[in-house]
Order: structure tokens, then sequence, then C-alpha cells
């Protein structure tokens, strides 16, 4: 319970909260693991596979060492090399190129829609060559990228279509799961996840059995059976603790993305019963959708983000950037020849978002704070830019 003479604090995330709550549940899996001392691959690791493919409504789950690697593996799996391109979105978390890269294929990256942040579809086609072998739509914040037109295109293009669901265990599309929505999907279990565990840890579900089979050799160096290798990949393993974790916290996903939904629907309340609607853009969640807000990403002018974030600071409200420079500028990839002004509705959106505290634990207390400040950082605006533009637009 918060000390009534302390200030209400609002971090952006609050990982202690929640293992507070399964403390109890946690601690004799965590031993008896230590007790087997079984730590790589194992039983854990194939009931939670069997566990997570059920959830995710997959046929098949193969869980690796971390999200980064549940891209790689399948396009390690693809036989990308160079000359290959694989198209995607500049505006995610780097590792969604960067295992393009790292096969040697070459990212070309398709703007944004700008109210999901997601890919958009309608301009996909125009970036496919016939060099073209794979298109990676990313589930930003939870939300699913619009799949049936990405799919369609895939079809007609012969392409492998890999979800980047890092941030979308559980969310919905069309009746259908995330990890269902490919031939494969990537999944992340980071900490800050929806299904978080104590340390790195992915998966990649898919459809396919024989990919499924393939990629658990690609984890464990190609190797099968033992110190045979007919392939090379590398060392991709997910242990039997983070299994074992996750197990536990999967059976309370459901509950926690409901919290999720709870807490981004009191947002959207007292967003607009402050009256900031106008100013501050709220999180859309699409006809068909279900979003499980891995998080809350609300679009404010690009001149007040910043601004906006040091006054939350000095009011012990957490917020982050996601992502602040989108892929196609990251110095890493200058030899892709892109500049500023190439992708417009990602540039506009790395300037002009920011992520706001959600997790299932939040109270009402919290997020009328949160919602509080950002109102009176408007209100102490009113004469300067904000306003003017306001009554101008
Ligand atoms: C977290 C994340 C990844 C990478 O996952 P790790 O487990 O950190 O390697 C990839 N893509 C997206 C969109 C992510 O959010």
């Amino acid at each position: 319970m918060s000390d009534p003479n302390e200030p209400i604090s609002v971090p952006a995330l609050d990982l202690k909260a929640q293992y507070r709550t399964i403390r109890d549940e946690i601690e004799p899996v965590v031993r008896q693991v230590l007790e087997s001392q079984y730590f790589i691959l194992g039983p854990e690791v194939a009931g939670f596979e069997a566990e997570a493919a059920e959830y995710c409504e997959a046929p098949h789950a193969v869980g690796c060492s971390s999200g980064s690697d549940a891209l790689l593996l399948p396009l390690m799996a693809l036989g990308l090399k160079p000359g290959d391109e694989v198209v995607t979105t500049p505006y995610s978390f780097f590792a969604t190129a960067g295992a393009i890269w790292r096969t040697g294929a070459r990212p070309v990256f398709v703007d944004i829609q700008p109210d999901t942040y997601n890919i958009d579809p309608a301009l996909i086609e125009a970036a496919i060559t016939p060099n073209t072998r794979a298109i990676i739509p990313v589930h930003l914040y939870g939300q699913a990228a619009d799949m049936d037109p990405i799919n369609e295109i895939a079809r007609q293009h012969k392409l492998f279509v890999l979800e980047d669901a890092a941030q979308a265990i559980g969310a919905g599309y069309h009746g259908k799961r995330a990890g269902t929505l490919g031939h494969a999907a990537a999944f992340s279990f980071y900490p800050s996840k929806n299904l978080g565990g104590f340390g790195d840890a992915g998966m990649v579900t898919t459809d396919d059995p024989t990919l499924a089979k393939q990629l658990g050799r690609l984890r464990v160096h190609g190797m099968e059976p033992k110190y045979h290798h007919h392939e090379v990949g590398y060392n991709a393993r997910i242990d039997a603790l983070q299994a074992a974790i996750l197990r536990v916290k999967l059976r309370h996903l459901d509950d926690w993305t409901a919290g999720r939904r709870s807490v981004a629907d009191r947002y959207a309340r007292l967003f607009e019963s402050e009256g900031l609607t106008d100013i501050v853009a709220l999180p859309s969640e699409k006809p068909g959708h279900f979003h499980v807000y891995n998080q809350y990403v609300v679009r404010v002018p690009a001149d007040a983000r910043d601004p906006l974030r040091a006054h939350l600071s000095a009011n012990r409200v957490g917020s982050e950037i996601y992502y602040p420079i989108p892929l196609h500028l990251q110095t890493c990839f200058a030899s892709l020849g892109h500049k500023p002004g190439d992708f417009p509705l990602s540039e506009a959106a790395a300037a002009e978002t920011i992520a706001l505290p959600i997790y299932p634990e939040l109270s009402d207390e919290a997020l009328r704070h949160v919602v509080g400040t950002i109102s009176a950082f408007f209100d102490a605006q009113s004469i300067l830019p904000f306003q003017r533009r306001r009554n101008v637009a």
C-alpha cells in the first residue's frame, strides 16, 4: 500500500507489483528445477511449448532464447541469403530489421498506418521485387497488423509471412490469435512483455510440422541426432527455469490482459472527461481486433512531446518513447541509403508518440494522477503554441 504521506509516483512499469501476487506459485517451481539440476530444454520446456501452443491456438510452438532469436530462426530456416529482400516496417524494435540483416538479406521498409502504427498493407505491393522472399509485419504495442491483405499479397507473390508478435501474445484478429496469422510467428518473453520471464526467452509458433522440426534443430546448432549436423544452426536454446516460470505465469495471462484492457478503457474515459482528446490522440482498437496493450501509446504535437515527458517525470510519472529513431535512419543501416523524409508517417510517429504507464495493477488513483498531470501540462501551455495551433487548425 502507498504511504499517504508520500506523493504518488507511477513508474512506467512495476514488475514487483505483479511478482508479489504470484510469488507463492513461482517459488516451488523454481525450487523443483533447482532440485532437478536439469537446466537446458527438457521436460519443463516441452511442457511450456505444449501449453503455449494451445494458448496461441497454434499447432506447434518451439521455445528459444529470445524474441530476437525467434525472428532469426525462421529466417534461417527459409535459407535467406545476400541479395534476398524482406519487407517490414521501419517503426519497430531494432530486432525486427536486425534479424533480416543477420541473414545477409536486405530489409525493405514500408511505411505505417498513422492510427495503428502498423505496416500499411496498401503500400506493400510497391515494395515487392523479384528478390522479395518474405514479409514481417509487426503487431506493434499489442494490436495485430492488418493481416488479411498482407496474406493475400504474400499468396500472390509466394512470400513467407513471419509475424513479429513479440508484443502481442493473446492479441486477436477476426477470431484468430496472434501466432496463427502467418506461416510462423515470433514471441518474446523479455520481462516487460505481457508474458515476461525472469530473464530472456522467446518462442516461434507455426502450423508447419516440418518447419517446427527444423526450428527445433536450428536452436541446437542444427544437430539431429546428437553430434550429427546436416545444417548450421547456433545456440538459441531456452532454459528450464524460464519455461517453469512462464508455465505459471501463462495461467494468469488472460486476467492480466483483461487488466491491461481495463486500464486502457479507464485512460480513455479520463482523457475524455478532461477534454484532452483534441490534443492527445489515444490508441484505437480497430474493428475485429483484440488489443492486448503491451503499451499504451498516445500522440501529441511534436513540440509538446519532450516537454510533456519532462513534466511527467517531474511529477513522478514514468514514460517511454517507442521508438525515437525509425529503423531506416539507424546508423548501422546507412548503407541502405535512406534519408529523413523517406517514411514520413514513421518519422512523425517517432517524434510525436509517448508511452504511458500500463500494467494490470495500476490503481484508479494512479491513472488519475497520470492524466491530471498531462492536463496540467496543457493548461499551463494554453497561451503558447499548443492552444494557438488548436485554434488555427
Ligand atoms: C521485444 C521485441 C523483440 C525482441 O525480443 P527480445 O526477447 O528482447 O529479443 C522483437 N520485436 C519486437 C517488436 C519487440 O518488441
